[in-house]
Parts: structure tokens; sequence; C-alpha cells
């Protein structure tokens, strides 16, 4: 069971969301490229924590993947 990001419900069954859609990052650029997220404090010196966009994901639950990460984008990915 895990916790739905959306929702926050539990769900025996998620899916992986994509903070940034992997279209999204296609279309604005390499989708392999890192992100900078905050400063790693465990690591001597003053490191920035770079993670691949595409890494950035967490659990939704069916229905909200369908709603949010198909049906929202499905309209989205055109304006964009
Ligand atoms: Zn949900």
């Amino acid at each position: 069971m895990k916790t739905c990001i959306i929702c926050g419900r539990m769900a025996a069954k998620t899916n992986k969301e994509h903070v940034i859609p992997k279209w999204l990052l296609k279309m604005t650029g390499h989708k392999s490229r890192n992100a900078s997220l905050g400063v790693d404090w465990s690591a001597a010196g003053l490191r920035v924590r770079r993670f691949p966009f595409s890494a950035l994901q967490f659990p939704s639950c069916t229905k909200c993947n369908d709603r949010y990460g198909v049906e929202l984008e499905s309209h989205a990915k055109p304006i964009m």
C-alpha cells in the first residue's frame, strides 16, 4: 500500500506520477537533464543536490492518475 500524492488515500495499486511530464521535458530540452534541488548538507562543503528530472516521481492512485495525469495533461499539451 502506498499513499497517493494527489488525494492522500492509501492505494494497493499505484502509478508513478512524474512531477514534470516526460513529454514536457522532451518538448523543453533534453529529457535526461538534471534539476538542482537544494543543498546536500550531509556532504562536506555546500554541494548542490542534482537529480534527473525524470526521477522526480511519486505514487498516484489510478483514479487520480487518469484524472490529472492523463486528462489534464491532454488539455495542457496542445497549449504548451
Ligand atoms: Zn489518488
